[in-house]
């Protein structure tokens, strides 16, 4: 693999300095494949290939002919499901079903960008007698793209499929621990006929490679996905070019059941979303918000159905609820979270089980559920980004509203109740760039835009409003008299 790491312009090659990173399987810690270490050197080769194809080929294609290069690149994403599915499940320590979402919705991402290509246009503004004033979307031009590790295949696909509908030419940094379906995904460009140097992929660590490629001259838009911590980074460096950011960061977002929600209907939704991709997720509904007449029949509820869940290898008999943390390094992190919280006497209500397999080395955490965990204490305020939740009861709509508005982030909330004014006042009290009622999380929500508020950064990526955040807005004055 390190030969063929690097995508610059048409040729896959190693780093310049012939440097390598190893792949480790979450599921055993084991060492199973390696990567080419791009550097800021690397990164200044794949801005000039990507500046190549905006200034020619690819820069002078129109929308229909974007549109079916990309149609043509989702059709073979669609013929090689098995394959994106088995590798994002390896690298990611992903169970194969959660994997094969991914896939799917890595389709659909070009499957929905390939159909709009053609379908966003400027507008006529109505201006003084005698002039015709029109706007025309246009793409930035050099796009970087820094993508993290929990769900590499689907935020390639909405944020690569969308600058590349609008007519961009990217230039993209997985995250240094899961690259292989991004890869992947690129041969595949190449054999659908996107043109030479639209898409280049330079994988390397975030402080060499992501770091050239946010303070790069002329890349004209950054598109970042990941923590808040590196995205103030991220901001600071492109801001000494001035150009513009898309921050998609963290989260810890409320689920607000009231007394009158169908239990039954949202428990497994619920429990699902903390503990997806083993918690691994900006989106994860992590803080469990409770009525309090209701709090001990939810309460117990969840935590009956976390104490059978099992964490364990992707490839375990006994078919896990959670794979592993990504790495060593994440899984000491969480572990330090609830090392804490339990130094801090915040009480476990309820732990999950680890699978037979699950002592062959890999980086397994158990699901969790702390009960009473105080509004102010970090549990309750922090991402832990493992499958851990934080319960705490509430006393009436005002204060499930302070509540849940009540930490630094604001990417999505899910509100239980079968009342409709309630619904509609807390959908619109609650500070976030998602809500769902009776319902939470979208599969992917392909077609949905999302984005944060606060600290979960902002600009909006998936859907319509995604492929317009990577484009800009030239107007132009016609005098006719
Ligand atoms: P991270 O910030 O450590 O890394 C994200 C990416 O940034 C990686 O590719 C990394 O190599 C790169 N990077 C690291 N240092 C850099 C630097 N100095 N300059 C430029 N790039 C650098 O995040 P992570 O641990 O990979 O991902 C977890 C975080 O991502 C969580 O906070 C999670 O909530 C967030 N996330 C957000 C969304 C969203 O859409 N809002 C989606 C997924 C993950």
């Amino acid at each position: 693999m390190p030969d063929r790491s690097l995508l610059i312009g048409a040729a896959w090659r190693a780093a310049k300095t012939h440097e390598t990173i190893d792949v480790v399987d979450p599921s055993t810690g084991q060492v199973f494949e390696s990567l080419a270490r791009g550097d800021a050197a690397d990164i200044d080769d794949a801005v000039v290939a990507a500046r190549g194809a905006f200034d020619g080929a690819w820069g002078r294609m129109t929308a229909v002919e974007r549109s079916r290069v990309l149609r043509r690149w989702a059709d073979l994403i669609d013929a090689h499901l098995d394959e994106l599915t088995a590798l994002e499940s390896r690298d990611c320590g992903k169970p194969r079903p959660a994997a094969r979402v991914d896939a799917v919705c890595c389709h659909r991402y070009f499957e929905y960008y390939a159909g709009a290509a053609d379908k966003l246009h400027g507008e006529t503004i109505p201006f003084q007698d005698g002039y015709t004033v029109l706007t025309l979307r246009e793409p930035h031009g050099v796009t970087g793209h820094i993508v993290p590790w929990n769900y590499p295949m689907q935020i390639f696909g909405r944020s690569v499929g969308a600058a590349l509908a609008a007519g961009n030419a990217c230039v993209v940094k997985p995250a240094e621990d899961a690259c292989l379906s991004i890869l992947r995904l690129a041969e595949l460009a190449l054999e659908a006929g996107l043109p030479t140097g639209a898409l280049n992929i330079v994988t390397g660590f975030g402080a060499e490679a992501g770091a050239r490629l946010s303070a790069h001259p002329d890349v004209d838009h950054i598109s970042f996905t990941g923590s808040p911590e590196t995205g103030a980074l991220v901001q600071t460096a492109a801001a000494a070019n001035n150009r513009p950011v898309t921050m998609e960061l963290g989260g810890k977002s409320p689920q607000i059941v009231f007394g009158d929600v169908d239990l039954e209907a949202a428990l497994p939704i619920l429990t699902n979303a903390f503990i997806q991709n083993a918690g691994q997720t900006c989106s994860a509904g992590s803080r469990l918000l409770v009525e309090r007449s209701a709090y001990d029949r939810v309460l117990g509820a969840v935590c009956d159905r976390v104490s059978g869940m099992i964490a364990g290898p992707v490839d375990a008999a006994d078919d896990p609820n959670c794979g592993p943390l990504i790495s060593a390094k994440q899984k000491a992190r969480v572990d330090s979270f609830l090392e804490r919280a339990r130094g801090d006497g915040i009480a476990v209500a309820a732990t999950g089980k680890l699978a037979t397999g699950a002592d062959r080395g890999g980086f397994f955490q158990a699901p969790m559920v702390f009960g009473n965990v105080p509004r102010d204490h970090f549990l309750a305020q922090q991402e832990v980004f493992g499958p851990v939740l934080a319960a705490m009861p509430f006393e009436d709509e005002v204060d499930a509203l302070e509540a849940a508005n009540g930490t630094d982030f604001g990417l999505c909330a899910g509100i239980w109740t079968a009342d409709g004014g309630r619904q509609m006042r807390l959908a619109r009290g609650v500070r976030s760039g998602q809500v769902f009622i009776n319902s939470y999380g979208a599969g992917g929500g392909i077609e949905l835009p999302f984005g944060g508020v606060k600290k979960s950064g902002f600009g909006r990526e998936k859907g319509f409003d995604g492929m317009v955040s990577f484009t800009t807005v030239k107007t132009v004055t016609i005098r006719h008299g």
